[in-house]
């Protein structure tokens, strides 16, 4: 069977495991050979029964001399087996695993690896690990360096171990080299059958570092020549329209007198970049990652200007309803007195309706809510319904995506298929240290906005340990007395927002406004709301009739509310300190100082260490290298794409990687075609790294 064979199409064993593989991302035989072992057992030590050392791990191979199945007193059952070898013999035991006498018989030869005991003087094993020694000699589970795998309900590291054995012996001719060969020898790898050899079944735990050092360099190489190839791809476009800049000096001036506040340095040179995007021959395709509040929205605006002045129309797609408005309210007041026609689009507008809201609408008395055909506009903002079939694009020449992992590969195809090659900006608040944005997203152009607008106050931070949880509460009500707004976030149960999530956000909430703020105004956010509900709620926090609002780690990024002045996160050592400095940008948005108390119910000194880093460190990239450190990359990107892993076996942290990986994948780019394997390898890396969550 080929190793791109699924699961499911392979026969009646893996058939029966496919949905406990799943668990695993085992879907096709492939997957098998990528799922790496955690650990390794070490039971190397080959000895023979006279000089099997008591407390010493070893492995003893001999023949079954003796087997039987006994009930104790308390009616459990014991298996006793005698293996006797050249040398003399010892006695082994398990509990209650009836099915070993019929495994193993009389004469049988086996291999056992574990403890070796003495009772009374005599030697035994108790619960060992055992194989019948195969005609080849080969062990895999005892006698070895044997791998040990991540796990789940019905699937055992040995259950796998056999798998993969079996398909690497089977397809050792399907895993054909695909790195050139002066690749190989240059960097002096290990060719790819041994190195998965090694790494399941190592001869010595240097070559497993080998192996792994090579199938490290394989996922973080394909993945950058993918992205050279996507950005060769998106160069070769024709342009529709380059915009020019000279021609608009007047105008862009008169932007910038009316702005009520200097650019930052950061912002300055974003829209350098941009503009000499603009006026270059290929269409833009450019990321602009900024911290919460590092003003973003701005650099949008001017851009979309641009595009207005050259006589383009340019739209902004914003993940929800809440931001939509938001960025509509914003870029309107900015770019309406200069003659600009701004437009909204939303789900509630039905401009755009998917088909649930559909059937709602035609019961729906109102036909002002009907679907409403956006004819004529110079810019457009709005949710996924900027895509919608109603909208009449005549001249697009921007796209501007915000929070872009919220959006779907599709989504963006589509919306960029509205205009001929429309330049593309896309914004993220999402802190991605340099040399991560550059491997991941490495067919975009990157500019960062890595500095605060002037006279912005930080977050005083404090982690407040569990004593002093009544102490904080007080604190908290005194500063609504004096006419604070108050965000609680509540614990983070899991990665997404579930039913379990939701009814942990409502328990609290019933807690807070029974027992611990019986006198103050309390309000309820979560995902699963509907959008009106959901606005309901932001509207009366906004205009202060809700004082504190009590919500799931999910609740929309970005939201503006100036008056809210306190965060307090419960349960902070669940939440990576990126995620937690997100969260913590919600305050902080007007002139008064603000808060945000971590709650932790954790005393271990590492945690109250990591956590207590966001006291001093109000820098979003910064915290991101330290989560990059402390948590590793899996984390990092766990909050960031919602649970998908980038990498697999290599790591972010790994920065001499990144970089000659990239150097190679430069180096090799031009010649790709004459490797034919490697190409088919750069398409597979490039289908995965493109698809949506
Ligand atoms: P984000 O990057 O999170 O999207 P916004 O664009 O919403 O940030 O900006 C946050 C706030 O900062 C807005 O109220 C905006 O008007 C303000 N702002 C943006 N740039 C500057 C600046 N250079 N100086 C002062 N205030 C600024
Ligand atoms: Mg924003």
């Amino acid at each position: 069977m080929k190793l791109s064979t699924l699961v499911v199409d392979a026969g009646r064993l893996y058939a029966n495991y496919a949905k406990r593989l799943e668990k695993l991302e085992i879907f096709t035989l492939k997957d098998f050979l990528y799922h790496l072992p955690t650990r390794y057992e070490d039971y190397s030590n080959i000895v023979a029964i006279q000089n099997a050392i008591p407390g010493e791990i070893a492995t003893i191979q001999g023949q079954i001399t003796e087997i039987t199945n006994n009930y104790t007193r308390s009616h459990k059952q014991i298996q006793r087996a005698r293996l006797t070898d050249d040398t003399g013999s010892l006695s082994i035991i398990w509990f209650n695993q009836p099915y070993i006498t019929k495994t193993l018989k009389f004469g049988d030869k086996v291999s056992v690896s574990g403890r070796v005991e003495s009772d009374n003087g005599i030697l035994q094993l108790i619960s060992p690990d055992f194989e019948l020694i195969p005609e080849s000699g080969t062990t895999i589970h005892t006698g070895r360096l044997v791998p040990v795998y991540p796990e789940t309900q019905g699937v055992s590291s040995k259950w796998l171990r056999r798998q993969v054995f079996k398909i690497l012996e089977q397809n050792r001719y399907e895993l054909e080299e695909f790195l050139p060969d002066f690749m190989i020898k240059n960097l002096g790898f290990m060719e790819l059958h041994a190195a998965l050899s090694e790494i399941h079944f190592p001869n010595t735990l240097p070559l497993a570092e080998k192996a792994r050092a090579r199938l490290g360099f394989d996922e973080v190489f394909l993945l950058q020549l993918a992205n050279i190839q996507r950005k060769r791809e998106w160069q070769e476009k024709v342009v529709g329209n380059t915009f020019a800049i000279e021609t608009y000096k007047k105008e862009i001036d008169i932007f910038w007198e009316k702005l009520p506040f200097e650019p930052t340095n950061a912002q300055r040179r974003a829209i350098h970049e941009i503009f000499a995007d603009f006026t270059s021959t290929h269409a833009m395709n450019r990321l602009l990652e900024g911290d919460v509040g590092s003003g973003k929205t701005v650099v949008a605006a001017i851009a979309m200007y641009l595009s207005y002045l050259n006589g383009f129309q340019a739209v902004l797609m914003a993940p929800t309803e809440i931001l939509a408005n938001q960025h509509y309210t914003t870029i309107k007041s900015l770019l309406e007195p200069l003659g600009v026609k701004v437009d909204l689009a939303t789900g509630s507008k039905k401009t755009y309706s998917s088909s649930s809201e559909r059937s709602k609408s035609r019961s729906s008395e109102d036909s002002s809510r009907q679907a409403r055909t956006i004819n004529s506009f110079d810019i457009l903002i709005g949710t996924h319904a900027v895509l919608s079939e109603k909208i009449n694009y005549e001249k697009l020449g921007l796209v501007v995506i915000d929070e872009q992992h919220r959006f779907g590969v599709e989504q963006r195809s589509i919306i960029r298929s509205k205009g001929t090659n429309p330049h593309v900006l896309t914004m993220t608040a999402t802190p991605i240290p340099r040399t991560v944005a550059l491997t991941v997203y490495g067919d975009l152009e990157l500019s960062v906005l890595d500095e605060m607008p002037k006279g912005r106050q930080i977050v005083k931070t404090w982690l407040v340990p569990a004593q002093k949880r009544e102490a904080g509460y007080i604190w908290i009500e005194e500063q609504v007395k004096k006419g604070d707004q108050v965000f609680i976030v509540c614990p983070f149960i899991e990665e997404s927002e579930s039913l379990t999530t939701i009814k942990a956000a409502s328990t609290e909430f019933e807690r807070l406004q029974k027992h611990i703020f019986p006198k103050l105004r309390l309000g309820l956010l979560h995902g699963k709301m509907r959008p009106k509900e959901k606005d309901g709620v932001l509207e009366e926090f906004r205009k202060g009739t809700i004082d504190i609002l009590v919500a799931t780690p999910v609740v929309e990024v970005g939201i503006d509310i100036p008056n809210a002045t306190i965060i307090l996160i419960e349960a902070a050592e669940r939440f990576g300190l990126s995620q937690l400095h997100q969260l913590r940008g919600r305050v902080g948005r007007g002139d008064k100082q603000s808060y945000c108390l971590l709650f932790t119910e954790s005393s271990s000194l590492p945690t109250t260490n990591r956590l207590k880093s966001l006291e001093h460190i109000h820098n979003g990239a910064e915290l991101a290298e330290l989560d990059l450190k402390m948590r590793g990359a899996g984390e990092l990107y766990g909050t960031m794409q919602h649970g998908r892993k980038w990498l697999k076996i290599a790591s972010f942290g790994d920065t001499r990687l990144l970089e000659i990986s990239k150097q190679e994948a430069i180096k090799v780019f031009p010649t790709l075609t004459r490797h034919p394997l490697l190409l088919e390898k750069v398409m597979e890396a490039s289908v995965k790294q493109v698809s949506p969550d």
